[in-house]
């Protein structure tokens, strides 16, 4: 039996940075964005309309890159977090 995405999320360790890796751009395209695509294609679903500005839980990203291309305007700036943090997988 295959395990569904969240028993899959429980098996990844985060060491999670007070400071966001994960920034975006300009809220005010976010704003005009009609899709708000981020917040249908993050597996983790880091990223959430608010009403007026996308909030950003970077506690949660998995770091698998998507936002990267995902955003039709690449709005979000995305790197790595810093030395020492993000996500272990247990397994593979
Ligand atoms: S898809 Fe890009 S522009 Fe649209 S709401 Fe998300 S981050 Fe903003
Ligand atoms: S890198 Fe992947 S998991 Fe992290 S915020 Fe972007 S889409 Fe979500």
């Amino acid at each position: 039996m295959s395990a569904t995405i969240e028993e899959k999320l429980f098996t990844i360790r985060y060491k999670v940075d007070h400071q966001s890796h994960l920034i975006i751009k300009d809220q005010d395209v976010c704003m005009k964005c009609t899709t708000k695509e981020c917040t249908h294609f993050c597996p983790a679903d880091v990223y959430a309309w608010e009403g007026n500005f996308t909030s950003v839980a970077f506690e949660n990203c998995i770091e698998c890159g998507t936002c990267r291309i995902g955003c039709p305007t690449y709005n979000i700036e995305w790197v790595y977090p810093k030395g020492g943090y993000g996500i272990t997988y247990k397994f593979g």
